[in-house]
């Protein structure tokens, strides 16, 4: 199988699966920024220190930057929902958990194709659990599902919508989530 035949694979699993937009990019072109642990550090979303795969627990962003580097291509996907207003706070919680599940299954398909190497980026602190291990003062329940945000790896999601042919806003009520799966050919 050749890169594009690859790519386009990958691409419509992701649409399959809900997905609004997918596409694959080269991970050269993910735009990174280290500041972005001063917005989590602000922890407007109340994970910080409170998940184990949230800052500072994930790690420092320059070694997380350069370990995104390692990787060849991203399969950048956005999932949109629905919302009744700008302040439907449920309705983007539900929305985050069905971009989750997205995720979820993207990983269990995915992991026919036998790609040597792969990273899942999602959106907000790791959902695979009710409540995170971290905030019960216990280790992590499933290293090996925990998935970290796009932005604890420091990605300027906002730059990596265009890159990605995206739009990072999808129109009034609703709410968008990006998601990506890094990995090696
Ligand atoms: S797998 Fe569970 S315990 Fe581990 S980071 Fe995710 S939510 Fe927390």
């Amino acid at each position: 199988m050749d890169n594009k035949e690859l790519f386009d694979k990958l691409t419509g699993l992701a649409l399959s699966l809900g997905a609004f937009r997918a596409t694959v990019i080269p991970v050269e072109d993910m735009e990174t920024d280290a500041s972005f642990r001063d917005l989590c550090a602000a922890n407007v979303c109340g994970n910080y220190g409170r998940n184990w795969m949230c800052p500072p627990d994930a790690g420092d962003i320059r070694d997380l930057m350069a370990a995104l580097r390692t990787y060849s291509y991203a399969l950048v996907y956005q999932t949109v929902s629905e919302l009744e207003d700008s302040y439907d706070f449920e309705g983007m919680m539900e929305a985050g958990v069905a971009h989750n599940r997205l995720m979820i299954q993207l990983r269990e398909k995915l992991s026919a194709e036998n790609l040597p190497r792969v990273l899942h980026l999602g959106a907000g602190g790791c959902r695979m659990c009710e409540v995170c291990a971290k905030r019960t003062g216990e280790p992590c329940r499933h290293p090996d599902l925990a998935v970290a945000s796009l932005e604890t790896y420091g990605v300027n999601v906002s730059k990596l919508a265009p890159t990605a042919g995206m739009k990072y806003i999808n129109g009034k009520d609703t709410v968008t989530y990006f998601g990506a799966v890094l990995f090696d050919l």
